[in-house]
C-alpha cells in the first residue's frame, strides 16, 4: 500500500481535475458508503483518484517508468525499452511554409508497446545514419507524452538525452517476446488482423442464447458427446457473451467467451445455466447483470480477425482487465453472497 494521505490524494485530484476539495470529499464519502466498509476512506480516496484518473504511484529511483505506466499528460518520461519497429522519417510542410522531418518508432519494454516520436533533426539523424535499428535497447528520459491518432504517444524533445544499448541491469524481453505482446490503440486505427489491447466499455450485448457445451478436461467446444481428445465425454456448460465495444473513436463486435465471459457476469458458466434453467430464458442471466455490465470501463486485450460470415471485423477477447476497483469488489461482495 503506497503511503499517501487522503489529503495528499484529495490534493492530486484537485491539481487534475479542478474540481472543489468540497466535491471530492463526497465522492469519496459516497464511495465508503458503497462499498459499505469493505474499504478505509484512504483505500476508497485511491479509487476514486482511479476514477479520475489520476495516477498516485511514486516513480522508481531511477526515475525510468515501465511502459504500462506511461500515460497521457506526462510531461517527463524516461523509459528503456527495445526498438521494435521503425517508420521511416517523413517531410512536412508548416503551415508558414518551414520544412521538417518527423519519424515515429516503436518500441516495448515488459510491460507493453509505446509509439515514440522525434521532431529534433538530430535524433532523426541517429536512426538515419542507421546508429539506432531494431533489435537495439534504447534509453531516453525528458520525452512528453499525449493521446495521438493511434494511441499514446511518447514525444522527444529536443533536450531528451537518447542512449543506444546502455549498460543495464534489467533484462528486457527480446524482438521475439515483444511481439506476441498487444499494443493499446484506439479501435477507429484497427484495420487489420491482429493482437491489440482496447479501453472502453461495453455499450450493448447481443440476445442470443449464450451457452454451448465443452469437454470437462481440455474445455473444447464440443459438438455433441464427443472430444476430438478425450473420446466420450459429459460436457460442461460454458457461456460466451457477443457484445458492441465502444471506445469514444469507434466500436466493434468483441466476443468473450468462458473464462472472460464469467469475469464480466460475475458468475460461474455452470451458476449462470442454473439460473437460466430457473428462468426458463437462456438469456435471463446476462440481462440480470446488464446494469453492472454496460458502460463500466474494461481493458481488452484480444486477437481482431476478419467475421467470415460478416466480413468485419471482430475481437476474441483473451483477457479483460477492469481498471475500476469498485467492480471488483463488487464481484468478490456478491461471490461471498
Ligand atoms: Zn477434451
Amino acid at each position: 500500500m503506497l503511503k499517501i494521505s487522503i489529503d495528499e490524494i484529495v490534493k492530486k485530484i484537485k491539481e487534475k481535475t479542478g474540481l472543489d476539495e468540497s466535491v471530492i470529499q463526497k465522492k469519496i464519502d459516497e464511495k465508503v458508503e458503497e462499498l459499505s466498509g469493505l474499504v478505509s476512506r484512504q483505500g476508497a480516496a485511491h479509487i476514486v483518484a482511479n476514477e479520475f484518473g489520476v495516477t498516485l504511484f511514486k516513480m522508481p529511483e531511477s526515475g525510468f517508468l515501465k511502459i504500462k505506466n506511461i500515460v497521457s499528460g506526462l510531461k517527463t518520461a524516461s523509459f528503456v525499452a527495445r526498438v521494435l519497429r521503425i517508420n521511416p522519417p517523413r517531410e512536412f510542410k508548416t503551415k508558414d511554409g518551414r520544412q521538417g522531418k518527423v519519424c515515429s518508432i516503436l518500441v516495448g519494454d515488459g510491460t507493453g508497446k509505446l509509439r515514440v516520436v522525434f521532431w529534433d533533426t538530430n535524433q532523426i539523424k541517429l536512426i538515419e545514419e542507421g546508429k539506432i535499428s531494431e533489435g537495439d535497447i534504447i534509453r531516453i528520459t525528458n520525452c512528453y507524452v499525449k493521446e495521438g491518432l493511434t494511441g499514446i504517444e511518447c514525444h522527444a524533445r529536443s533536450s531528451s538525452r537518447i542512449e543506444i544499448n546502455p549498460k543495464i541491469s534489467e533484462k528486457i524481453p527480446s524482438i521475439e517476446e515483444l511481439q506476441e505482446l498487444s499494443q493499446r490503440v484506439n479501435i477507429s486505427s484497427i484495420s487489420d488482423e491482429g493482437t491489440y489491447e482496447i479501453r472502453g466499455a461495453i455499450v450493448n450485448i447481443l440476445e442470443n442464447n449464450p451457452f454451448f457445451d465443452v469437454c470437462p478436461e481440455c474445455r473444447k467446444r464440443l459438438n455433441g458427446n464427443v472430444c476430438e481428445e478425450h473420446g466420450e465425454v459429459k460436457p460442461k456448460k460454458s457461456i460466451f457473451l457477443s457484445t458492441i465495444f465502444d471506445d469514444g473513436t469507434d466500436n466493434m463486435r468483441v466476443v468473450f467467451f468462458g473464462r472472460q465471459a464469467e469475469i464480466l457476469l460475475g458468475m460461474s458458466s455452470e451458476k449462470a445455466f442454473e439460473i437460466a434453467q430457473e428462468h426458463n430464458n437462456f438469456f435471463y442471466p446476462i440481462e440480470s447483470k446488464k446494469q453492472d455490465i454496460l458502460g463500466k470501463e474494461l481493458i481488452v486485450e484480444g486477437k481482431v480477425s476478419k467475421n467470415d460470415f460478416s466480413g468485419e471485423l471482430e475481437m476474441i477477447a483473451r483477457r479483460v482487465i477492469l481498471p475500476n476497483p469498485v467492480i471488483e469488489a463488487k464481484a468478490i461482495l456478491k461471490e461471498l453472497d
